[in-house]
């Protein structure tokens, strides 16, 4: 769609026949609701949004493929607390984005997709647009809500809803269908800036009732081997003061689940990280932070927990409906996490008194056991490098520099970092979530950037970087600090298997041997390095971290060393060959 760049009020300045249009109203009402980023990729009909908004001062970052536009979107949200803002283009573009759209919804990470579509009379008729779909139809059932506008006039409510129904109560995905037509519509200036919304209090606490308050503290104060389980709502909730006083004046052990890693740092005495098994078996009581039963908790049930037992759960959720999803929960708290924890450390008053030692020190020391035990393996320089050998390389470089997020996502990359590599700050580990979603590495890690202006570490498997990888050019346009490692142990699981027929094509779980990831950045002209060992890759990530310069590290790991599924080969049907 052409169009005279020129702002439509400026074109008859002065007169009081000034107008607006579908372009201005909606950037005009993001901004005034304090959204200053879109993720997106340009094309017809919402190229001239993305440049009017760059050229009306918002940031507007292009991305390669719409889901990692997406992801990084959804991201956003999780780190702000704003719905993060993804753009696109109607049919094709548009089912990109609800891949993330989706998954935003189901990890409970507050995003606004916005998809330009075509006219309602053709699509409702069939006539066959230009890309022509009934987009508004098909994200329903996977968002919180979806909303079309059709009038330039109800731009400023239709985004003040989008913002509120991503934000408030559980937050989630929510889908906004803005049809072509409405983008050219004008409507005088004056009111159109009268028709926008400023959302005031988009997420209002939820403040939990004193029964529930004083039901959860008893079921506490009467646990012999109690635990916290912290989420990662309570990490979203960045009501980080209050729940590390909580978990500190309780005297409870907790237990991080991925995203929540470094609320308290991984190092603090209660963390029984490192006692996760014995924790979850033998405690009995246990109180859920922002934290779902869902398939990452076993549902609540089985030999994790040591079944058969008598456990008692106590949950602390914004969503009364989660309550009960997989086990009884006998103290439900429902409210906003701020609220909820702060009601408990209220009431748990002067005469609070820590769970019994010989449970924490059983806790203790299982943890040092298994510290101990893990840490010459990951002091290894083997070459090629093994999973440990690697991060044990990388867990310094965070521990070093705490304040640096790190994404992470892969099979067996995935499961050894999420132990291996401590955290020590809040919101700085984001990985692959509640779905267990491969993909979402290189939109995750430009958000990262552009949000917080942090240094971001990416650490990869390399059939995870995969999904993503083109957006390594994404990185380099906008000059972002983020190091990508690529754990290159040519394919999926490991790069041992080979077709049992003897037939030419390649077993379908490898890839390309010794592929070299590293000059794929160089192609886009930010860093790439070789590394073989730990020094090296010690060496090559502390220097991209120094200079922010976009890195991709091809970290060579033993194609041997990897196993099936990495820790959920469970999930997978029994086969006699996946099971070799
Ligand atoms: P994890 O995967 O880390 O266990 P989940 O995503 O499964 O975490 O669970 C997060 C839970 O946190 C969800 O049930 C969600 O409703 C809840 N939640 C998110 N934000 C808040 C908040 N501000 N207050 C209370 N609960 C919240
Ligand atoms: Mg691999």
């Amino acid at each position: 769609m052409a169009m005279d760049t020129a702002a439509p009020e400026q074109a008859t300045e002065g007169t009081d026949q000034e107008l607006t249009d579908g372009f201005h109203l909606v950037i005009d009402a993001l901004k005034l609701n304090d959204i200053n980023n879109i993720y997106g990729v340009p094309g017809i009909p919402i190229t001239d949004l993305g440049r009017l908004a760059q050229s009306e001062g918002m940031r507007v970052i292009s991305f390669r493929h719409e889901q990692h536009a997406g992801y990084a979107a959804s991201i956003a949200g999780y780190l702000t607390q704003k719905p993060g803002v993804c753009l696109t283009v109607s049919a094709p573009g548009f089912l990109n984005g609800l891949t993330a759209l989706a998954n935003a919804t189901t990890n409970c990470f507050p995003m606004i997709l916005i998809s330009g579509s075509s006219e309602r009379e053709i699509v409702d008729l069939q006539q066959g647009d230009y890309e022509e779909m009934d987009q508004l139809a098909i994200a329903k059932p996977l968002c919180k809500a979806a909303f079309r506008v059709l009038h330039a006039q109800d731009i400023g409510v239709g985004i003040a809803r989008a913002i509120r129904a991503a934000c408030s109560g559980r937050p989630g995905g929510v889908y906004l269908d803005l049809p072509a037509q409405l983008f050219a519509q004008t409507m005088n200036a004056a009111e159109g800036a009268k028709s926008l919304v400023k959302v005031v209090d988009p997420a209002p606490a939820q403040i939990p009732s004193s029964e529930s308050i004083t039901r959860a503290l008893d079921m506490l104060k009467s646990a012999e081997r109690p635990l916290i389980i912290l989420g990662k709502g309570a990490a979203y909730s960045q009501a980080d003061d209050e729940i590390k006083a909580l978990v500190e004046k309780s005297g409870i052990p907790y237990l991080p689940m991925s995203m929540a890693k470094g609320l308290l740092p991984d190092t603090h005495p209660q963390s029984a990280g490192a006692a996760r098994s014995m924790a979850l078996k033998e405690s009995d009581v246990v109180m859920l932070i922002g934290a779902r039963l869902n398939w990452l908790l076993s549902h609540g049930k089985g030999k994790t927990w040591g079944e058969p037992h008598t456990k008692k759960f106590v949950q602390i959720d914004i969503e009364p409906k989660e309550m009960d999803s997989n086990v009884a929960i006998t103290a439900p708290v429902v409210g906003d996490i701020r609220s909820c924890v702060t009601g408990l450390l209220d009431g748990m008053g002067a005469d609070w008194r820590a769970p019994p030692t010989a449970w924490t020190d059983a806790i203790r020391t299982k943890v040092q056991t298994n510290v101990e035990r893990m840490a010459p393996r990951l002091r290894n320089n083997n070459n090629p490098m093994d999973f440990h050998g690697a991060l044990g390389a990388l867990r310094e470089i965070i521990k070093e520099r705490p304040d640096a997020i790190l994404v992470n996502e892969g099979a067996n990359t995935l499961d050894f970092a999420r132990s291996i590599i401590d955290m020590y700050k809040p919101r700085k580990r984001l990985d692959v979530g509640t779905w267990g979603v491969m993909g979402i590495g290189m939109g995750f890690a430009t958000a990262a950037a552009v949000e917080t202006g942090k240094p971001v570490l990416a650490v990869e498997g390399d059939s995870a970087f995969g999904f993503s990888g083109m957006e390594i050019e994404t990185i380099c346009r906008y000059n972002l600090p983020v190091c990508v490692v690529v754990f290159n142990n040519n394919g999926i699981y490991r790069g041992t298997d080979v077709n049992p027929t003897g037939g030419a094509d390649a077993a379908p779980t490898v890839f390309v041997k010794d592929s070299r990831y590293d000059q794929m950045m160089a192609a886009f002209g930010g860093v790439g390095i070789y590394a073989t060992t730990p020094d090296e890759l010690t060496r090559a990530v502390n220097e991209a971290m120094e200079s922010g310069r976009p890195t991709l590290v091809n970290a060579v790991i033993d194609e041997t060393a990897g196993t099936e599924s990495g820790r959920i080969g469970n999930l997978n049907p029994a086969s006699k060959l996946a099971k070799k």
